[in-house]
């Protein structure tokens, strides 16, 4: 193993994560992971100065440590709770908009009354 490679996930993250919002340095306790896949980790980090948050899939390879980091203002537990939901489908879309047309006052928007 390799000088400053750790096998927890969070430590190793350390190395690669500044916040994209105000460049505050991450630290491991304020990740946590909230999937993992042989060497994926799907990681969560909430910046402790600025409020906002990040999903990062970090994947450990033989060249190293890579990651892609996306802002969302999504907390942990919301991730939790969509992680293994079903994707919205179009009949889902359809029957929300007929929903909307059964509402009198959202019809007369749409109708632009
Ligand atoms: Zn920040």
């Amino acid at each position: 193993m390799e000088e400053g490679y750790s096998q927890n996930p969070l430590e190793n993250f350390k190395l690669v994560a500044f916040c994209p919002l105000c460049n505050a340095q991450y630290h491991p306790h304020q990740a946590s992971v909230l999937e993992q896949k042989e060497d994926a980790h799907l990681v969560y980090v909430k910046c402790e100065q600025c409020g906002s948050a990040i999903i990062a899939l970090v994947v450990t390879g033989l060249m190293g440590i890579s990651s892609v980091g996306l802002v969302t203002d999504l907390t942990e537990k919301d991730i939790r709770k969509f992680q293994n939901a079903s994707a919205v489908t179009s009949d889902d879309i359809l029957d929300f908009h007929h929903g909307l047309r059964r509402e009198k006052t959202v019809k007369a928007f749409l109708d632009g009354e």
